[in-house]
């Protein structure tokens, strides 16, 4: 029976106190318990010197096998060209990147280091799923000693513009390392875009008849898999009576509530966004005692130098709009610098009546869907987004801003706090309908089934068509192009192709 292996950066933690795994954790622990797979990533663990061998532990019904990172390779390969290369980069932040040899060639050896560590621990009928920025290199090296398996890529973030990845002196090296997988999915149809315009203007690639990418001798294919949440999960949360936690505030009671919820990352547009809630009430006197911004900002990255600055920041900005307008029974601004459970992010999102998720850039941004899931249905609040978060190609229903025109995020927030009822439900319902046909499990099995159509040269069925679900039917005979069928259905289809597979 084939295995699913997944690789990622950090793997999901074992330990009980911190039992609340994401749902992209869920999603791919299902996947992995039912082939009996294998999780590979770094431990988080930075140790001097590093074992020479990983750690193996069996958890459910899958393995996970962790490394330690020696402290010189954690600086250069995550603090350094991860953190503060290709983030920025692959955000379209250029005045934030840093160019730096030695962390390129730190990232380099990282990647060697990880295939070094997992290449005995797979098998010829493995089916391998790199994720996220921190490994492109690592299918070339899995390449490099032999691999042969099904070997599929997924970039969270965004993919930026052709003229952005010019601008890194080792883009040819990255982008040659990508050809190394089978199948590379995206976020949204942009970020494909802006793949295919850079593999075709700049490496000299080709698309053929079956829609495949050809560049650099190999045939690959590349889509976008828009990633989801479990929605129903979400719903049922933030349905379950009052939350526990956190109680809202006799304050928050009070007041009429927006809600923000973001890493404390300058790709969030945090301080516009504190600057158009501050236009917003300067420009509307009636609000003043009546309308909060609560904005939760969880800690983040803070060993690199970028993510200090972007704190301090955003605490002046927040006392200085809450010195000049807060009342002795209002306050503006309600700024909290750490985490929350997602149960208690359900009840936040549940009480307020504007979702305002206003990134610069963003590869999906889940916070956004999740507000959406969090809604009541008789009365829904109103998701205000930007145009450049991954989730506004698909959250037709939200109120779309540009992040950078402070003045008029303001306007917008204005009319969302005055949409009559029949106007909310009717933006909320299909984004709901869509979020639970999209759900994380459907993403999931779209994904594993393209790597594996992939596998098959010559099959008419390479560029699944936006939002049509492949069935199993389809892999296997690829003549008779089927409709969708239902997500159970697919989920079990997914699986027993892992089995059979190869
Ligand atoms: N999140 C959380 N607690 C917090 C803040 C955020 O659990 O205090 C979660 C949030 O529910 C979401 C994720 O972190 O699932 C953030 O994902 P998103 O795509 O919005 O942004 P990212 O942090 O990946 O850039």
């Amino acid at each position: 029976m084939s295995r699913l292996v997944v690789v990622s950066n950090r793997v999901p933690s074992t330990s009980p106190a911190k039992s609340e795994a994401g749902g992209l954790a869920v999603a791919l622990q299902a996947a992995l318990n039912e082939t009996g797979g294998l999780w590979f990533g770094w431990s988080g663990k930075v140790v001097e010197p590093p074992a020479p061998a990983p750690t193996v532990t069996q958890c459910d019904r899958f393995t996970l096998a962790t490394l330690d990172l020696a402290r010189p390779d954690y600086e250069g390969y995550y603090n350094g060209f991860a953190n503060r290369t290709l983030w920025p980069l692959l955000h379209s932040r250029l005045d934030l990147t840093s160019f730096d040899a030695a962390f390129f060639q730190s990232y380099q050896q990282v990647n060697a280091l990880f295939a070094a560590r997992l290449t005995p621990l797979l098998t010829p009928d493995d089916a391998v799923w790199v994720h996220d920025y921190h490994l492109i290199p690592l299918g070339e090296e899995l390449r490099r000693a032999g691999l042969d398996n099904p070997l599929g890529f997924y970039l969270h973030i965004p993919f930026p513009s052709p003229e952005v990845m010019m601008a890194l002196p080792w883009h040819r090296e990255l982008a040659k390392a990508l050809c190394a997988y089978d199948l590379i999915g995206f976020q949204t149809r942009r970020d494909l875009q802006n793949f295919r315009d850079f593999m075709q203007r700049e490496m000299h690639g080709a698309i053929d008849g079956d829609g495949n990418l050809q560049v650099f001798g190999r045939t690959l294919v590349a889509n976008a898999f828009p990633i989801g949440i479990d929605a129903d999960k979400f719903a049922a949360m933030a349905g379950n009576a009052e939350p526990q936690e956190p109680r809202p505030s006799e304050h928050a009671r009070r007041h009429r509530q927006i809600i923000g919820v973001d890493r404390l990352d300058y790709t969030k547009g945090l301080v516009e966004r504190f600057r158009a809630f501050e236009a917003l009430i300067e420009t509307h006197p009636e609000y003043h005692g009546r309308v909060c911004l609560t904005q939760v900002a969880a800690p983040s990255r803070e060993h690199v130098p970028e993510y200090l600055g972007i704190r301090a920041e955003l605490e002046k900005i927040a006392g200085g709009i809450n010195g000049r307008f807060a009342e002795l029974d209002w306050t503006p601004i309600h700024y909290i610098n750490r985490s929350f459970g997602q149960k208690q992010l359900t009840g936040l999102y549940r009480n307020s009546e504007i979702g305002l998720v206003t990134p610069l850039r963003d590869g999906m941004n889940l916070v956004a869907k999740e507000y959406v899931a969090s809604q009541d249905p008789e009365n829904p609040g109103v998701l205000v987004l930007s145009q450049f978060a991954g989730a506004a190609e698909q959250l037709l229903g939200a109120l779309i801003v540009n992040p950078y025109d402070i003045q008029s995020v303001a306007k917008v927030l204005h009319s969302a706090l005055a949409m009559p009822v029949a106007e909310r439900r009717a933006r909320w319902r299909p984004m709901m309908a869509s979020l639970c046909r999209e759900d994380i499990g459907h993403w999931r099995d779209s994904f594993l089934r393209a790597l594996f159509a992939a596998r098959q040269p010559r099959r008419i069925y390479h560029l699944v068509p936006e939002r049509r679900a492949v069935g199993l039917s389809d892999i296997a005979r690829p003549d008779m192009a089927r409709p969708d069928i239902g997500q159970s259905d697919n989920r079990v289809g997914v699986i027993s192709e892992l089995r059979k597979a190869r």
